[in-house]
C-alpha cells in the first residue's frame, strides 16, 4: 500500500479505513470504533494503520488486517457462535469478536446470547497484556465469560469450549493444524495464514461443509509471525 491511514483518534482511524473502502461492514466498523487501539498497544501514536511490536516476538496486527479477519468471518458469527482467535496476543481482536457477538445479540432483540469467543496464546507475559487489556476497556468481557483468555498451544486449539462457528489464526503455520480443522464446526469457517516462517504467506480460507467436507479458498499474500514452540 503507498499510503498509510493514520489520525488522532480510534475513531478517526476507522473512518478513514471506510472512506478508502478498506472497512465495507457497517458493524464491523462500530465494533472496532468501539474497540480502542490505545489499550491494547502502547504506543504514542497507536491510531495509524501498521501492526506494533507487543514484545516477546509479537506484534499487535495491522487495522486492516483485524478488519479483514472480521468482514471475512462475520456471517459466521450469530449471538450463538463459538470463536477461537488463535495466537490472540494484544487482546484486541478478542474484543472485537465479542463486541460483535453482542452486536448481533442487540440486532437480534436477545438481551440473553449463549455464544462466546476464546482467545487462546502460547505466551504466559502476553496472557497477562492481554487480560490487562481487556480489562481496561471491559472488565465484563472476562467477568461475563464472553471473553476467555487461555494459554497454551493454540495449534491443539481448545477442545473444552468448541466446537467453533469461527476460527482465526493470527500467526503463521507451515502446515495447517488438524485439531484446528477438527475443532470447526459444520457450515463453519477457519482463515489462517499458511506459509514459511519470515518471508510470504498466503492466508487460507477453510470452509466445512454440513456433510464436514473442507472447501479450501487462497484469499491473498500476507506476512505474520509465526506459530512457534514456546521456547523456540
Ligand atoms: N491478533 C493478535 C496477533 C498477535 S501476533 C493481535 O493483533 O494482537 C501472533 C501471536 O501468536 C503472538 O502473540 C504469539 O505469541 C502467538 N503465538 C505464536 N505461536 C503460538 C502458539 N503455538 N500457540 C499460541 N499462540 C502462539
Amino acid at each position: 500500500m503507498a499510503w498509510r491511514s493514520q489520525s488522532e483518534t480510534n475513531e478517526g482511524l476507522i473512518s478513514q479505513l471506510q472512506e478508502y473502502g478498506i472497512i465495507k461492514n457497517e458493524m464491523v466498523a462500530n465494533v472496532m470504533k468501539q474497540t480502542d487501539r490505545k489499550l491494547y498497544c502502547r504506543v504514542a501514536y497507536p491510531y495509524v494503520d501498521r501492526p506494533y511490536s507487543i514484545g516477546y516476538s509479537a506484534t499487535i496486527s495491522a487495522p486492516h488486517m483485524h478488519a479483514f479477519a472480521l468482514e471475512n468471518l462475520f456471517d459466521f458469527i450469530t449471538p450463538e457462535s463459538k470463536i477461537l482467535d488463535v495466537g490472540s496476543g494484544s487482546g484486541f481482536l478478542t474484543a472485537c469478536f465479542a463486541r460483535l457477538l453482542k452486536a448481533q445479540a442487540e440486532k437480534a432483540g436477545k438481551d440473553e446470547f449463549s455464544g462466546y469467543v476464546v482467545g487462546i496464546e502460547h505466551h504466559p507475559k502476553l496472557v497477562e497484556f492481554s487480560i490487562g487489556n481487556l480489562n481496561s476497556d471491559d472488565p465484563k468481557f472476562l467477568d461475563d465469560g464472553k471473553v476467555k483468555i487461555i494459554q497454551g498451544d493454540g495449534r491443539l486449539g481448545c477442545e473444552e469450549h468448541g466446537p467453533y462457528d469461527a476460527i482465526h489464526v493470527g500467526a503463521a503455520a507451515v502446515e495447517v493444524p488438524d485439531q484446528l480443522l477438527k475443532q470447526l464446526k459444520k457450515n463453519g469457517r477457519m482463515v489462517i495464514p499458511v506459509g514459511p516462517q519470515g518471508d510470504t504467506q498466503q492466508m487460507e480460507q477453510f470452509d466445512k461443509t454440513e456433510t464436514g467436507e473442507i472447501k479450501k479458498k487462497t484469499l491473498m499474500s500476507v506476512v505474520y509471525v509465526p506459530l512457534t514452540d514456546l521456547d523456540a
